[in-house]
């Protein structure tokens, strides 16, 4: 099995991910990015106005210049799935495809969606059900929808929704819209194909071969054809828990260098306990997770 060595590994593609490559490629470090999906989760972003210097850009467009520029600098991106970090005297990296040796790890894995654990969940994904507005959005022209969640992924995900579907619902259990920007909660008041059902949750998705209702709380039962879930997000913290680094609530605990409790070992963006979990946050944490990284392999060169 090939077992190639770097100075750095980064794990993850995200903003915060693709920034620490772009920092470790101007210090000229032989370093290496493994990420499964290209951008994270902004790539599923469908409209991104606060990133400074775009006034509004898709999270896809995003990624493609963060990737874009990552390659321009000669970091390689292998979309390869991390199953175990080790520490020897090394850190050895086994992915789904190959093993590989680094001196110093950037922990960029990011967020995994939160799922609704209710009946039809499961069975009816790809099949109605989707975490991703973005991706899936055009596969509802004229059909009717529903939106799971209140946050800013929320009500993106119902507007991006309202310029496909006829009908939108969302689904919130609580009484009005408190968490998202005031921009988003705006537009969503605005938008007369969108309808909020306050104080409500889903109990049951049901259907066929795909999708044909939802059965709320109240015991009422709506008929739709798809449903999106936007409840939030879990931390992927299985390496994390590997290496016994030290978390807070789920969350790697750092330094203001993004050191963590295991020497050689930094992480970066959504995965941290950092309060505003935003690509910005997390590629400027990425650009100090690099810069620490560089000054400890620099050190010992
Ligand atoms: C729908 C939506 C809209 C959003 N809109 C905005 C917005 O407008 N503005 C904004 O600033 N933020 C927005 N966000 C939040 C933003 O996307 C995140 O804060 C940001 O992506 C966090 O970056 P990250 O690099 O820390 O993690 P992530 O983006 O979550 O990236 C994690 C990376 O790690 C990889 N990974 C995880 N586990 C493994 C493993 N075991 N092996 C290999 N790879 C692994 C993933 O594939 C991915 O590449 C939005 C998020 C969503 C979901």
């Amino acid at each position: 099995m090939e077992e190639k060595a770097y100075d750095l590994i980064i794990a993850g593609a995200g903003p915060a991910g693709l920034t620490a490559a772009v920092y470790a490629g101007r210090y000229l470090l032989n370093a290496l990015v493994i990420g499964e999906l290209e951008g994270g989760m902004i790539s599923e972003a469908s409209e991104v106005c606060n990133f400074p210097s775009y006034e509004s850009i898709t999270g896809i467009e995003l990624t493609k210049k963060l990737v874009k520029q990552v390659k321009s600098l000669g970091i390689e991106i292998k979309q390869e799935r991390i199953i175990e970090i080790k520490k020897n005297k090394e850190f050895e990296v086994k992915t789904n495809i190959s093993t590989y040796r680094a001196k110093k790890i950037i922990l960029a894995t990011g967020t995994k969606k939160r799922k609704l654990n209710i009946k039809g969940e499961k069975e009816f994904l790809g099949k109605g059900v989707s975490y991703c507005a973005t991706c899936d959005a055009a596969f509802f022209k004229d059909k009717v929808v529903a939106v799971v969640g209140g946050s800013d992924a929320a009500l993106t995900a119902a507007l991006l929704l309202s310029e496909y579907a006829k009908k939108v619902y969302i689904v919130y259990r609580r009484e009005r819209f408190f968490r998202a920007e005031p921009t988003w909660i705006k537009r969503v008041e605005e938008n007369k194909k969108i309808e909020p059902l306050f104080n409500s949750n889903i109990k049951e998705i049901k259907g066929s071969n795909k999708v044909e209702s939802i059965v709320l709380d109240s015991g009422e039962e709506l008929s739709v054809d798809g449903v999106f879930i936007e409840i939030g997000l879990v931390s992927s913290t299985e390496l994390a828990e590997q290496l016994k680094l030290e978390l807070d609530d789920g969350y790697i605990v750092t330094d203001r260098h993004q050191r963590t409790s295991l020497p050689g070992v930094f992480a970066a963006g959504d995965i941290t306990n950092n309060p505003l979990k935003q690509a910005i946050t997390a590629a400027a944490q990425g650009a100090v997770a690099a810069a620490s990284a560089y000054e400890e392999i620099k050190g010992k060169k």
